[in-house]
């Protein structure tokens, strides 16, 4: 089965199209969580995602909060200011969709979903060996999928020497996956590992392998549609440059 798996598309409906078309056939989308916050098109993306067959998804922070169940001030100026334009924009069916989805980890097959961490799945941010290796002890399958950090890496555990490293991929070199595993498939719509291009992952799990993609997207259209709407310019510049 061929899988793709997207995270932290974050109201970039350009990325997000961009990502899809690049993914191809595909038997199953495993979407880790925000689908709004930051960007302009927040009814654009999730009724795009409403549209994928066979998906599966978790609710990220910026999803939570949008529909309610997290208040706004947990998120700094800037972010708050985009999700305070979603809650006002979004449809009425947009949010009942977001408010029947879940929030806590799921378990496909071999992988445990989450969308920070597996121990703490709407906030940790798996950013370093030392949190990578508290959360190998949080789940039971071979590997887990996390996004949040919208950092495009992987941290494996080595149970010999009970060493943790946080390991580099890179785009189009496929992972075989064996010992357990922490893999990030980066953001779709707001990296911040210093490559603009849409993030995501193939997992195949007949060839039990875990493919970083990075795809080009038109950012220019869609900063403009930021500053048309009013938002943080930051958020304009940090997807040009990935941060
Ligand atoms: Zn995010």
């Amino acid at each position: 089965m061929r899988v793709l798996v997207i995270s932290d598309i974050h109201a970039n409906y350009t990325a997000l199209e961009a990502a899809l078309i690049d993914g191809g056939e595909v038997d199953e989308t495993w979407c880790l969580g925000d689908l709004v916050g930051y960007g302009p098109d927040p009814n654009e993306v999730v009724e795009k995602v409403r549209d994928i067959k066979n998906l599966t998804y978790l609710l990220g922070n910026h999803d939570v909060a949008v529909i309610g169940r997290m208040p706004l001030e947990t998120f700094n100026g800037e972010a708050r200011r985009s999700l305070l334009h979603h809650g006002k924009v979004l449809t009425a069916s947009n949010k009942e969709f977001m408010r029947a989805l879940p929030s806590n980890t799921t378990v496909r097959g071999e992988a445990t979903l989450a969308h920070g961490s597996p121990r703490d799945p709407l906030w940790e941010y798996i950013l370093n060996s030392l949190t990578a290796r508290l959360n190998f002890e949080h789940f039971d399958t071979p590997w887990c999928f996390v996004g949040h950090s919208h950092i495009q890496c992987m941290f494996a555990l080595d149970e010999e020497q009970d060493r943790v490293s946080l390991e580099k991929v890179k785009p189009d070199v496929p992972i075989i996956l064996r010992r357990k595993l922490i893999l990030n498939p980066g953001s779709v719509g707001q990296p911040r590992d210093r490559d603009p291009r849409a993030a995501y992952a193939i997992y195949d799990t007949t060839a039990c392998t875990w493919t970083p993609r990075r795809v080009e997207y038109n950012i220019a259209e869609v900063q403009q549609r930021i500053r048309a709407a009013g938002l943080p310019e930051k958020h304009a510049i940090r997807i040009a440059e990935g941060w």
